[in-house]
């Protein structure tokens, strides 16, 4: 009997998982006791960090996509198809294109974030944003037409991907309408919907400052409520309300809605062990990266991590063995606090991040570690 594998979500932690799990299982793979099925609802990984830099000019959305078949080892079955049932009880699939259900021994989701932008009234029509391969391209058009006005960058809910973008897309507009001569003629507006400019209260406490200098206003306990798109103008729960000539948000995420009709979490989130990933409500089910509900930040790095300890627990229990590697909540980002300076943090569930000083070096290093992307989803490094 073979083993069979399922991945399902060909973004940073699927495509990462399966190419360990091929290079860890190849005997396996090999004799066909093991087969690793990678199942994506597109041909192409997108990388979404490039996003960041679209609407200021400095990349363009193609440099974010790569075919999956590039990226994954051939032995890894890479299906273009989108799941559309779980039955954890059978433990079988159903897909959109086939007709066929796929049944599984070991299940992988890593499907990712949705963005959902129709949950505030006018956000649609009123807001834009560069959280998604359309909305960075129109932006960028938007930002190159602003030459005077009120930038409002309003954070709608939590979670989110990558909890340092929002700092640093008002840090890079400061710096950008600075050099192009603008910044006496624009006022930036910051909202975030605790009490603080960040979820982590140390990333918080070392931003504000940072955005004080800067003369980035800042409104926190702001969560938007609705958007009037005709007035320009955007309402809190709280009760208050911005003016903006320019609206720009991190949209509402959810999970898929599957995750929540087959039982395993809310909002699409896969309720797990923050530590072994393993599903609470199915057994042979893990989730990693953005999908797990780990409390951890929406992060490729975490996917990556995560992939790493989910493909060595799937190895030991193919093989008889105890899984024992557990995620310890490791996450790193470097923060862009300019066109040309960045920070970085490294930090985990027993150790908080503590802020490296802004420099040019650090804003390299990221756009070095970008670049070698490429590198990582294939595994190697
Ligand atoms: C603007 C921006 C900047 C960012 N910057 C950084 C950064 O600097 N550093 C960092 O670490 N992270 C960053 N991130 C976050 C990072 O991109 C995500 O956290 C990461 O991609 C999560 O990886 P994942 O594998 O969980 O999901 P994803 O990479 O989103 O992959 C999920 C995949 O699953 C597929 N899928 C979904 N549903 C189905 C289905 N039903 N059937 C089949 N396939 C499905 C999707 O199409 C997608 O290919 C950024 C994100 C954004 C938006």
């Amino acid at each position: 009997m073979t083993d069979h594998i399922v991945i399902v979500g060909g973004g940073t932690g699927g495509s990462v998982l399966a190419n360990d799990l091929s290079d860890r299982l190849d005997s396996e793979l090999e004799s066909g006791d093991v087969a690793v099925t990678l199942i994506n609802d597109g041909s192409d990984q997108v990388y979404k960090p490039v996003w960041l830099y679209v609407p200021f000019g400095k990349r363009e959305p193609d440099d974010g996509r790569r075919p999956l078949a590039d990226l994954v080892d051939d032995a890894v079955d890479v299906r273009n198809d989108r799941l559309t049932d779980i039955d954890t009880d059978s433990q079988r699939l159903q897909l959109r294109d086939s007709v066929e259900d796929v049944s599984y021994d070991h299940l992988v989701l890593a499907t990712g974030s949705t963005l959902a932008p129709e949950e505030i009234p006018g956000l649609v029509e009123g807001g834009h944003n560069y959280y998604s391969e359309d909305g960075a391209t129109t932006l960028r058009e938007e930002l190159l037409d602003f030459s005077e006005g009120h930038l409002v960058l309003s954070v709608v809910g939590s979670p989110h991907m990558c909890p340092a973008a929002p700092l640093e897309f008002v840090f890079m507009a400061d710096d950008w309408f600075r050099e192009r001569g603008l910044r006496e003629d624009i006022e930036i507006t910051y909202t975030y919907p605790i009490q603080r400019v960040h979820g982590n209260a140390h990333i918080a406490e070392w931003a504000a400052p940072l955005m004080e200098e800067r003369n980035i206003n800042r409104e926190t306990f702001f969560n938007a409520e609705s958007i009037d798109p005709d007035a320009q103008t955007v309402s809190s729960m709280e009760g208050s309300e911005l003016d903006y000539d320019l609206l720009v948000t991190v949209p509402p995420h959810r999970g898929i809605d599957l995750i929540g009709d087959a039982g395993l979490g809310d909002d699409g989130w896969v309720d797990v062990d923050r530590h072994t990933l393993e599903a609470d409500a199915a057994t042979s089910v893990y989730a990693l990266g953005d999908a797990a509900a780990t409390g951890v930040p929406k992060a490729g790095s975490v996917a990556h991590y995560q992939a790493g300890v989910v493909g060595q627990r799937i190895a030991s229990e193919v093989r008889g063995q105890v899984p024992t590697a557990t995620y310890d909540g490791k996450t790193i980002c470097f923060i862009e606090t300019g066109m040309d300076a960045a920070s970085f943090v490294e930090f985990d569930y027993e150790n908080p991040p503590s802020p490296a000083p802004p420099s040019k070096k650090l804003h390299w290093a990221k756009l070095a570690y970008n670049e070698s992307y490429w590198l990582t989803a294939r595994g190697l490094v």
